[in-house]
Order: structure tokens, then C-alpha cells, then sequence
């Protein structure tokens, strides 16, 4: 870079230093949204370009990266519990989910919920585990049953037994 280029480049650095200091950032956070929304409109535009600049600037990219995920500890620990989870409970096969399904329709004729007993409408579905993943349960055929999303969502991470137990059942 020629030497008054980088001085330019200075000049510029100092001079939107002293214009947020003196502004307080207050136009920023009014303006958040919609330079959010232009960027994006610009990426957009120029995926292209972009996907070249990438390319070209892969290590700065991933140090990046890298520090946007360490700057979020709460995210990164969230995904390393649903990892360790999916590990805990043992590898789910497609032929296991096929046996249940299949195993729920022979049982009751049609696909039914096996909370509220009531038929499952066209991807109402959820594959249910009896005993949660998050408290020791696999993926085993055992450990699983089909119900309604709704009646899954309401059981959360609660085991059969205790959302039988409780008032949360229709
Ligand atoms: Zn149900």
C-alpha cells in the first residue's frame, strides 16, 4: 500500500472514532436495522464477489468465526448438550422408526397418539421418546412410541410416567 494511501486510510479511522465518540453511537442503534437490511441487500447482490473474497481471505474468515463462537458461550454449550445427547442415547435407524410407526398402526388401526389415544393427521406426527434423552433414555426401540407434536411438546422433557401422572394430560 503506497504510503499515502495508508494515511488516508488513518485519516478516515480517526475521523469516524471522533464522529461515534461525539455522536455517542446513537445513530448507529437508530440505523441498526436498516444497514442490517442493505448489507445483506449488497451481499445478496454481489454473492459472487463475495464468495471469491471468502476464497481468498479463508484464514481471516475462520479466525472469524472463531471468535464469534467463543463470544457466545451459552450457544456453543447448548450444541455440545445436544451432541453428547444424541451420543447418549445410542444411534437412531431408520428401521427402528419404521418398526414403531408400523407397529403403532397395527396396534390401533391407524396411527394414533399414545398419550391422548386420539388419531395423528398428516404430519401431526413426532417420534416420542418415552423415557427423555436428557434423562438417560436411547434410541431404542423400547424408548420410543408416536404422538401428536402438540402432546410431545406438553410431555417436554418429562418421562411417561410422570406426564401420565400429572394434570398436563387431555
Ligand atoms: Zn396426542
Amino acid at each position: 500500500m503506497s504510503r499515502y494511501l495508508s494515511k488516508t486510510k488513518e485519516y478516515a479511522k480517526e475521523y469516524m472514532r471522533k464522529w461515534r465518540k461525539k455522536t455517542g453511537n446513537k445513530w448507529w442503534q437508530k440505523n441498526k436495522e436498516s444497514h442490517r437490511a442493505n448489507s445483506n441487500k449488497w451481499r445478496k447482490a454481489h454473492s459472487e464477489y463475495m464468495k471469491e473474497w471468502k476464497r481468498k481471505n479463508k484464514e481471516w474468515v475462520k479466525e472469524k468465526q472463531r471468535e464469534y463462537y467463543y463470544a457466545k458461550p451459552n450457544k456453543r454449550l447448548l450444541n455440545q448438550r445436544d451432541r453428547s445427547l444424541r451420543k447418549q442415547g445410542g444411534l437412531l435407524t431408520v428401521e427402528t422408526i419404521k418398526r414403531v410407526y408400523k407397529d403403532n398402526i397395527k396396534k390401533y388401526g391407524v396411527l394414533t397418539c399414545i398419550y391422548c389415544l386420539k388419531s395423528i393427521q398428516l404430519r401431526q406426527d413426532s417420534l416420542e421418546h418415552k423415557y427423555p434423552l436428557s434423562k438417560g433414555g436411547t434410541n431404542e426401540y423400547d424408548n420410543l412410541a408416536i404422538a401428536h407434536r402438540s402432546c410431545n411438546c406438553r410431555k417436554n422433557n418429562k418421562t411417561e410416567e410422570e406426564f401420565r401422572n400429572g394434570k398436563d394430560l387431555l
